[in-house]
């Protein structure tokens, strides 16, 4: 079994159900809608189709819906203007656009106030490099300092300018609505800059009914200097590298990288790498050598998740590139990992008891362990500790909290309506693996359960074999 999950974005490469369930087969444990480019009809579409399919395949599967975030855009422009070095170009807002000199609007108002003279703009994911010159009220004034096409609609990114926009925008506000009445498992927080960003979202959740999980997306320079609140703060964290590499010098990138995983396993929150991971693949069947080394490298760390983005929504080879993602995770799990989580305090009594049941099976190179969790919080503790070899098959009687689980390193999430008496679960548990061929008789089981003494019940842990 493979401990690495994989997230797929979709798009129309993979919209139908065939290849959703090809996506499944070959790994997929989480499905990405891309908001910046989803409408609302197609994720109306979409979001009951995976279902279908996932029931279809008895696979447990989670459904991220990532918020397009603060994003600042140039607006329409007629032609693309087709720029060169030492041309010069003006960012207008409020409608200050002239038709005679390079000039295109922005649809963030607050531009000119964050941005100052000698800052960096960077346009079309950092393809078109500019310098600002100066301001006026209406108007910032930059030289282009590389070769490059402007069109409309482009990203902009201002490294290390902090920008005065909300955390969400209305178009997100309006997306999450869709979102909860969907019941989609996660919500990916775009541009989330800190802490107190999350909490913005979560009162709006709250404010929606729903208590579904937030990802906060580390994608810029603030963000990366607040990242333990954030990580702290935050149900998983993504290392968006898309733009994390064009806000930050790239150089450093492998560095904020491997910070931000090795913090999410000492704190404990589930880690994504994301973006470029086999970029190639959108046009070319195989992988580059430098791909397949950055995939491995990300599974070393022992991430939660890797994952997939233009590769699956538009690339040609969706269903290769999960093929990749699973061939090479489970090959570097076999080589042993960083084990950033080594030495994780357990602070209160159930984490000492997850803890217990990780140290055994480390000694049981072919034990299992089998939690039982209403809320998934024991399975995520079990999680976090990276057991060495054995698998975690989670049991819960919540439909969401399974599909949660779908992101959990290691984690195998099984739904199981309880028994009142914790023995006849562990019992319908080994039934349940012993059928799903997931474990044979002789295996060693550690079972993280309670038991009953009267009316208290008592956290345990439990070496069993299948008889
Ligand atoms: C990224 O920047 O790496 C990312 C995942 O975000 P998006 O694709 O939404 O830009």
């Amino acid at each position: 079994m493979r401990k690495t999950k994989i997230v797929c974005t979709l798009g129309p490469a993979t919209e139908s159900p065939e290849t959703l369930s090809a996506l499944i087969a070959t790994g997929t444990n989480i499905f990405r809608l891309n908001m910046s480019h989803a409408s609302h009809d197609w994720v109306r579409a979409i979001v009951p189709r995976i279902r279908e399919v996932a029931r279809q395949t008895s696979a447990n599967i989670a459904i991220m819906m990532d918020t397009q975030g603060p994003a600042i855009r140039t607006g329409t422009v007629a032609t693309s203007l087709n720029l060169k070095p030492g041309d010069i170009i003006e960012f207008t807002v409020r409608g200050a656009r002239s038709e005679e000199q390079y000039s295109v609007d922005v649809n963030y108002d607050g531009l000119v106030d964050d941005i100052a003279e000698g800052d960096v703009v960077l346009v079309d994911n950092g393809n078109l490099h500019m310098k600002v010159l100066g301001k006026a009220e209406n108007r910032v004034r930059c030289e282009v300092l590389t070769k490059g096409v402007l069109g409309s609609r482009r990203h902009i990114n201002l490294p290390g300018v902090k920008v005065n926009l909300p955390p969400l925008t209305e178009k997100d506000i309006h997306d999450m609505k869709l979102g909860v009445e969907l019941n989609v498992d996660y919500f990916a927080l775009s541009f989330c800059r800190e802490a107190a960003d999350i909490e913005v979202m979560r009162k709006e959740l709250r404010r929606l009914g729903s208590d579904t999980h937030i990802i906060a997306k580390i994608e810029d320079q603030h963000a990366v200097q607040y990242v333990k609140d954030i990580i702290a703060a935050a149900d998983a964290i993504m290392v968006a590298r898309g733009d994390l590499g064009i806000e930050c010098p790239m150089e450093e990138l492998p560095i904020i990288q491997r910070r931000i995983v090795k913090l999410c396993l000492k704190i404990g929150t589930p880690v994504i790498v994301a973006t470029h991971m086999l970029e190639s693949m959108i046009i070319n069947p195989l992988p580059t050598r430098a791909e397949i080394t950055d995939v491995a490298n990300a599974v070393f760390e022992q991430a939660d998740a890797i994952m997939l983005s233009g590769e699956t929504s538009v690339g040609r080879y969706p269903v290769a590139c999960v093929e990749v993602f699973d061939r090479v995770a489970r090959r570097i799990e076999r080589s042993g990992g960083a084990d950033f989580a080594s030495g994780v305090p357990a602070d209160g009594p159930r984490e000492k008891t997850a803890a217990a049941a990780v140290s055994i099976a480390n000694d049981f190179p072919h034990s299992k362990i089998v939690v039982f969790t209403f809320h998934g919080y024991m399975a995520r503790f079990v999680a976090h500790l990276r057991p060495r070899h054995a698998p975690i098959h989670a049991f819960t009687p919540d439909e969401r909290v399974c599909r949660r689980m779908a992101l959990w390193y290691d984690v195998q999430a099984h739904r199981m309506k309880f028994h009142p008496e914790p023995d006849k679960n562990v019992f319908a548990a080994e039934e349940a693996l012993l059928l799903k061929g997931l474990a044979t008789s002789g295996d060693h089981l550690i079972v993280v359960t309670d038991i009953v003494e009267g009316d208290r019940r008592h956290a345990s842990v439990q070496l069993r074999v299948i008889p």
